[in-house]
């Protein structure tokens, strides 16, 4: 994720020789988890549920076996529906898809076709709909979907959406949507996609797919799913970041990389708050807290239906909010390789990576000069560093915040989110420049091997002892040398 850099402004960097002064850019910070799961991004337990489980039944495996007939039939009704959604979709049928819904609720019925719709916009050829937990929930008090002069059964579910789009995708992710069913006329329909909300309501905003129609715009290695208000910006996106693509691929060789990247540029604010929790960079704001310019995030792969459940990570999303998508300059271009560097990582390793390595990476690919070699006085023109940075190097007296935890390292004021991207990326930017650049993408992979259960600080000296030969205060103290070196060269 890229932390917005506008309070404090950082110093653009004046070099004693003229040649790199046009790339001086005052630059936007990175900050991301990429790999590793933002705070708001935290599955909530689901309410309390009409207990139904297999308790003492004949059939252990029969999660209906203490239920009544009536109960058994709309437990069917409600699966064979889900199994025709999934059907429908696979055969791209709209008419039979929305001849699940209800059709008394014209609304709902828009609401159904502009999701399936959008699934297909944007490309996922493998949809299923399933009901995992076979679990009901009851509506909310005063609810009711009695058909006129007909009372009717009904009850809200999780039903899990599955996703993949098999030519950017590795794995299938899962969603789960908050779905009624009621009995109309023997057949178990769709009847609301709202009911559930409070007790789910983390997911039913947190994919595009979910919200108005789409506007989507596919290249070679990206897909970018926007909206039609913002055309001309999200086409322009999806050229930039093509190209920012290739400038990562160029630099990381990562096996588990399919060198492609699906981007949510979408505007809708449940869209943007479901990502950022109200933390995102708005255009003429500056916060004393750290506001997000994008983000990486993995999405599921297993449901999410108990607060028990550890989802499985599936596949990177990169998500930017809407003060980014109406950026076109060098800083929003660099923050785009930032977060497609988190993409490109995004199966090196999770929790385990310490976060100043996660996002000094990330950091060190987007302000990259090109070339062969590693240029640290050019980076550090083309990035720049907060004003009071600019001035402890120079004086000596900077204390680089080497921070491995990711709850250490996003939250709190700008200038302290500010400071450990900029130690983040000053050691990444010292190791390439000594050790060669791709020791960072084996230092990583180190990290990545090792469990997220130990101890943070072990991992770190293990992985500086095998890949550098080092530990972290003589990397530190080298770091500040380093930083004051290339420092030097400017006024
Ligand atoms: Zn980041």
């Amino acid at each position: 994720m890229t932390v917005d850099q506008r309070a404090p402004r950082r110093t653009p960097g004046r070099l004693l020789r003229t040649g790199l002064l046009a790339a001086a850019v005052a630059a936007v910070v990175a900050l991301d988890t990429g790999a590793v799961p933002l705070p708001f991004s935290t599955p909530v337990a689901l309410p309390d549920r009409v207990s139904q489980g297999s308790q003492g039944g004949t059939d252990p495996d029969d999660a209906d076996a203490d239920l009544s007939a009536g109960e058994r039939a709309r437990n069917d009704g409600i699966e064979a529906a889900t199994a025709a959604m999934t059907a429908a979709y696979a055969a791209k049928d709209e008419a039979a898809f929305l001849a699940l819904v209800d059709p008394a609720d014209t609304k709902l019925v828009t609401r159904m076709r502009t999701m399936f719709r959008n699934l297909r916009a944007i490309g996922y050829d493998e949809v299923a709909f399933g009901w995992p937990d076979r679990q009901t929930y009851p509506l909310p008090a005063g609810t009711s979907y009695d058909a006129p002069g007909a009372p009717a059964e009904a009850v809200a579910a999780a039903v899990e959406v599955r996703t993949r789009i098999s030519s950017f995708d590795r794995k299938t992710a899962s969603t789960v949507l908050g779905l009624s069913f009621a009995d109309r006329g023997g057949r178990w329909l769709v009847v609301g996609d709202k009911d559930a909300a409070e007790e789910l309501d983390l997911y039913t905003a947190s994919e595009p797919w979910m919200l108005g129609s789409v506007y989507v715009v596919k290249k070679a290695h990206t897909i970018v799913v926007g909206e039609a208000k913002r055309k001309r910006d999200v086409d322009r996106l999806a050229a930039q970041v093509e190209q920012a693509i290739g400038a990562v691929r160029a630099v990381w060789k990562i096996k588990s990389w399919n060198g492609k990247a699906v981007v949510y540029a979408t505007t809708d604010r449940r869209f943007v708050d479901s990502q950022f929790g109200g933390r995102d960079a708005k255009s003429n704001k500056v916060t004393k807290e750290a506001v997000f310019d994008a983000k990486v995030e993995m999405l599921y792969g297993t449901p999410v239906l108990d607060l028990a459940d550890i989802p499985e990570e599936a596949t990177p999303r990169m998500v930017v909010t809407p003060f980014l998508l109406g950026r076109n300059n060098a800083q929003s271009r660099a923050v785009l390789r930032h977060e497609l560097t988190h993409v490109a990582f995004a199966y090196e390793g999770g929790e385990s990576v310490p976060t100043w390595l996660v996002e000094g990476i990330a950091e060190y690919t987007a302000f990259r000069t090109g070339g062969s070699g590693v240029d640290g006085v050019g980076a550090l023109a083309a990035r720049g560093l907060p004003r009071t940075t600019w001035t402890e190097i120079k004086r000596g007296t900077w204390k680089p915040s080497l921070v491995a935890d990711p709850g250490d390292f996003y939250s709190g004021t700008s200038k302290h989110v500010s400071d450990t991207y900029t130690t983040g990326w000053l050691t990444c930017l010292y190791i390439a420049d000594s050790y060669g650049e791709q020791s960072l993408a084996r230092l990583y992979a180190a990290a990545g091997a090792r469990s997220p259960d130990e101890d943070p600080e072990a991992v770190e000296a293990a992985i500086l002892k095998k890949v550098l030969k080092t530990k972290r205060s003589t990397l530190v103290s080298e770091t500040k040398s380093y930083a004051r070196r290339i420092r030097s060269r400017f006024v």
